[in-house]
């Protein structure tokens, strides 16, 4: 397998102000052409510590692609120090200086003398044209290794690497076909994800299998490789069924949809209507619904009802209800989704009440406690869940489990 690494170059990427997202997207890229990175360096405009980065990078990686420092001003340094790296000259290209020339008096200026720096080209290097900025790319081959340098600004960055690398490495690779799915878990915790499914995922080297855990749910990343991309796409079929057989409802996307996704699909399909009530989630469960597009055949509307009194007068929650059993209940969870159902006239009511804290628990209520409940003509439910986490997170989760419950019902 090509292995490859990625070195990002400057200063600010070291600072708390800019992160390297270039190196992430083009992680995604190399994948698909099946070269896997197997390192990457953050370098600051240092010339030593570039010159050596270079220098071990040509040592042990098939593909070193660096980004940024190709501007034209004294701190732009990946030029000189690659060349100097790899012992190679750089020489004045007329035509890639002709390039900027050109370029400046289209922008109505004229080239200001240190762009010149910009058409050093390393010896034996091919010119990667910038149609988006003054910096071009160089691509070449050192050693029987491929070393590419690419400009810092991602618009710049991507159509260059997309156009006029990504084609040249996926011949150098043989035509590897790599493939990813993403499977997400709802309900389910962790370690009771991969206690069920371990003993099918580690029978495959391929596909390769990593699961991963975020604030609300659980990721299964299942990547093949193939001949051809069918060929990779049947593999992921293979595992995910298996996968399926032993996680099932749990599983809520086979493609990497978001949960409001799934459910919006599920209800538009079926042509049912929904409403919701919400407390502790200020209207989370309203916005995740409303960001997919086309909701509005499905989403009919959405309450937020913070207060008590809010809750009688929205959504006619009995007042001594409340006061009997607290706003934070069964019973004026499964009342708020009713309510909100008749007054909408939707088929569904779906609302969220519970304490996100830091303050608000009590022994008897403690933070995290929420009630989700779901209301159709024919029957009301609630569930109770215990949620951990800080506020944003008990939020951000019980919004999930809401939109989960009426995920579950719509199967
Ligand atoms: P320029 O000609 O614009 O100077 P350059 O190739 O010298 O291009 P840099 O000066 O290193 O590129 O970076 C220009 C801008 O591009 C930075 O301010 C930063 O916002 C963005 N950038 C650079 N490297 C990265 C990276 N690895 N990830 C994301 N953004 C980056
Ligand atoms: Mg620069």
């Amino acid at each position: 397998m090509l292995t490859a690494e990625i070195i990002a170059v400057g200063s600010e990427l070291l600072t708390p102000f800019r992160t390297d997202t270039n190196s992430l997207w083009l992680t995604d890229k190399l994948n698909t052409v099946g070269v896997e990175v197997r390192l990457k360096t953050i370098v600051g405009d240092d010339d030593a510590r570039l010159e050596e980065t270079v220098r071990d990078a040509v040592k042990r990686s098939g593909v070193v692609v660096l980004t940024g420092g190709l501007g034209p001003t004294e701190d732009d340094i990946t030029r000189k120090i690659a060349a100097r790296a790899l012992g190679r000259r750089l020489l004045l290209d007329e035509k890639v200086l002709d390039d900027i020339k050109a370029k400046f008096l289209r922008w109505g200026r004229k080239m200001p003398e240190i762009n010149a720096r910009q058409a050093m080209v390393m010896e034996g290097a091919e010119v990667l044209p910038n149609p988006n900025g003054s910096a071009p790319g160089m691509y070449l081959e050192h050693d029987g290794r491929v070393v590419v340098l690419l400009p810092g600004p991602p618009r710049e960055m991507k159509p260059m690497f997309e156009g006029l690398v990504l084609p040249k490495l996926a011949e150098r690779s043989g035509g590897v076909k790599v493939v990813r799915r993403v499977l997400r878990v709802a309900g389910l915790g962790e370690s009771a994800v991969d206690e069920r499914i371990a003993p099918v995922y580690t029978q495959y080297k391929n596909p390769q299998t990593t699961i991963l855990f975020n604030s609300t749910e659980i990721e299964i990343h299942l990547t093949a490789q193939g001949k051809t991309a069918a060929e990779a796409e049947l593999l992921l079929d293979g595992l995910a069924g298996q996968i399926e057989e032993r996680l099932g409802d749990a599983i809520f996307a086979f493609r990497g949809e978001t949960m409001e996704e799934v459910v919006g699909l599920r209800l538009a399909v079926a042509g049912f209507t929904l409403a919701t009530a919400e407390s502790c989630t200020g209207g989370l469960v309203a916005h995740r619904l409303t960001e997919v597009p086309g909701s509005s055949t499905y989403f009919m509307e959405g309450v937020v009802t913070y207060s008590n009194e809010a809750k009688t007068r929205l959504l006619g929650v009995p007042a001594e209800l409340i006061e009997r059993h607290g706003a934070v209940s069964a019973e004026v969870a499964e009342a708020m989704a009713v309510g909100v159902k008749q007054r909408a006239e939707t088929d569904f009511g779906l609302s969220v009440t519970g304490i996100a804290g830091p303050g608000g628990g009590t022994e008897e209520k403690p933070v995290g406690l929420v009630y989700v409940a779901l209301a159709d003509d024919a029957h009301t439910e609630h569930k109770r869940l215990m949620l951990p986490g800080d506020r944003y997170l008990i939020r951000t989760r019980a919004s999930q489990f809401a939109l989960d419950l009426l995920r579950r019902r719509l199967i």
